[in-house]
């Protein structure tokens, strides 16, 4: 993921991001809806987070409502949701919201891993919390279920050879063959070390935001229905959602790959 590597400068230091910052906050927004994959689904499946309304927009919105509250308290901000430099996930961790698990997501004990994190610089000094604990301990679970063999060392994720990677960013028209060997039918993104995690379970608090929940109660995408879809089709369907990234010849591509080992 070449881009990250441009905006290293910022990331090192956040008066190049905002400039009169005192505090940094940090925000978690579930998208658990409590809603699973049916076991043996043979059609593409969508990640979690990207059932719903694009995140980037949803969290804009409800960042700028808080930007003006802060406001009104004589406190200057500014938000990001995985829209600018920052190092959410190391920040996460300092700010308390949770602790990077061996599969390099955030993770908080009420919560799980499937959760949003928004970062916002702050004009003000505000009290420091301390630093969430590793609750990890001797699991690898998702290390051991990662098909691919992604998760290379503890909270390092290499993305050449992570599903999520292939099916939502390369713009390859094939893919290699022990990406394509071990898709596990996910078609955009994939959630195996999230599903496979003790954290992520029926006691989560789940998500209040209606704007996550499945589009159209879609969770998957049916072959024959992406095949024959058009660009004017996608674009109605798909263009409030994260699939836009990833385009309908990125979705056909996934669809392909997946129907060549069905
Ligand atoms: S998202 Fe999938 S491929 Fe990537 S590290 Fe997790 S289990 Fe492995
Ligand atoms: S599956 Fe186990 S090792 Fe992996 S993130 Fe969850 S608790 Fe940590």
């Amino acid at each position: 993921m070449h881009w990250l590597g441009r905006s290293n400068d910022k990331r090192e230091d956040v008066k190049l991001v905002f400039e009169n910052v005192k505090s940094i906050i940090v925000l978690a927004t579930s998208y658990n809806l409590g809603i699973h994959h049916l076991p043996n689904i043979k059609e593409g499946k969508i990640s979690r987070y990207a059932w719903g309304r694009d995140y980037h927009k949803v969290l804009d919105k409800k960042t700028r409502k808080l930007r003006l509250r802060l406001k009104d308290l004589g406190i200057d901000a500014k938000f990001y949701t995985d829209t600018g430099p920052c190092m959410d996930k190391q920040w996460a961790v300092e700010a308390g919201l949770g602790w990077q698990g061996k599969n390099g997501l955030v993770l908080n004990k009420k919560l799980g891993s499937y959760f949003f994190i928004s970062v916002g610089f702050l004009d003000t000094e505000i009290e420091e919390d301390k630093p969430y604990q590793d609750f990890c301990g001797a699991c690898t679970k998702c290390i051991s279920a990662c098909p691919t063999g992604a998760i290379i060392q503890d909270k390092v994720v290499d993305a050449n050879k992570c599903i999520s990677y292939w099916t939502i960013e390369s713009t390859t028209d094939k893919f290699p063959k022990e990406i394509s060997d071990n898709l596990n039918n996910w078609a955009f993104g994939c959630d195996i070390c999230q599903e496979v995690c003790p954290w992520n379970n029926h006691k989560n608090k789940l998500s209040q935001e209606f704007n996550f929940l499945p589009k159209e109660n879609e969770t998957t995408f049916e072959y024959e229905k992406i095949k024959n879809m058009t660009e004017e089709e996608f674009n109605i369907r798909y263009l409030s959602t994260p699939m836009k990234r990833t385009k309908l010849s990125g979705i056909k591509r996934n669809m392909e790959e997946i129907r060549g080992k069905v």
